[in-house]
């Protein structure tokens, strides 16, 4: 039986590199998004995959829409937390609204996902929860003290319930990438693009297709002796 795979904000970006590629291993696949219903109808329309909108900053939220995407597709084999947001500030300027905002939406998130697919997953003694962290979690990026703490606080969810969840062959692992090329870099000024890239000893961006990758990797039975572990994919920009 193909297995059921959730992926937050699967609609657009990396989470739909992610989508596709998990439908493409066989697996049914449940993409969620927040509020830009158009591209979710499309990719939809265009992929054949199921698209469901929640907050994922919203504990109630995540419990109802795990449970809408329980009824259509059956129990979550594959949970991939990879809905995110930033909102850029240095810290003595930075609003308690901007801290929070990020937190929920990049940290909190995880926790309010992950509770809602646990018991099931322990119940089938199967389970594959893969997070989407950052390179700015494991270097800090100036700006960003609030994405920054979020993405470094998934790397120690990720440590701690590795070991919570071992014996039920649930492994819990990151993927770290670097700067990806979707569109919130579409618009950036050539200067911006070329001094960002100087930076990548591969001198290129990475793609939304390395991560997918890695993702697919992790869910794979083949993984099942990776736990705890987070994967960087930064083309040498940095050595955790
Ligand atoms: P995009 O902005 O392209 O897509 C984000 C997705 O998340 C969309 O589907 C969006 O829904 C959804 N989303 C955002 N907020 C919420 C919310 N509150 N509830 C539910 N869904 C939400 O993101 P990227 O593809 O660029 O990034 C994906 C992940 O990878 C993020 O966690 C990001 O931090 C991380 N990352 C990205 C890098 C990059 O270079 N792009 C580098 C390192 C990490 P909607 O379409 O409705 O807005």
């Amino acid at each position: 039986m193909s297995k059921v795979a959730l992926v937050t904000g699967g609609t657009r970006g990396i989470g739909a590199a992610i989508s596709l590629a998990l439908k493409k291993e066989g697996c049914s696949v449940a993409a969620t998004y927040s509020s830009n219903s158009d591209a979710a109808n499309k990719f939809s329309s265009e992929n054949g995959i199921e698209v469901f909108q929640w907050n994922v900053a919203d504990a109630a939220a995540c419990e109802n829409g795990v449970k809408q995407v329980t009824d259509k597709l059956g129990g979550i084999d594959i949970l991939v937390n990879n809905a995110g947001i930033s909102k850029a500030s240095m810290a003595h300027k930075m609003s308690v609204e901007q801290w929070d905002e990020v937190i929920k939406t990049d940290l909190d998130s995880v926790f309010y996902m992950t509770r809602c697919v646990l018991e099931s997953m322990r119940e089938k003694s199967f389970g594959r929860i893969i997070s989407i962290s950052s390179i700015n979690g494991q270097k800090g990026e100036m700006g960003l003290i609030n994405y920054s703490a979020a993405k470094a606080g998934l790397l120690g969810f990720t440590k701690a319930l590795a070991q919570e969840t071992a014996r039920k062959n649930i492994t819990v692992n990151a993927v770290a990438p670097g700067y990806i090329d979707t569109e919130i870099l579409a618009d950036a000024s050539e200067d911006f693009m070329k001094s960002l890239i100087s930076k990548i000893p591969v001198g290129r961006l990475g793609t939304v297709d390395e991560v997918s990758r890695i993702v697919t990797f992790l869910a794979s039975d083949e993984a099942g002796f990776i736990t705890g572990s987070t994967i960087s994919a930064n083309g040498g920009q940095y050595f955790a």
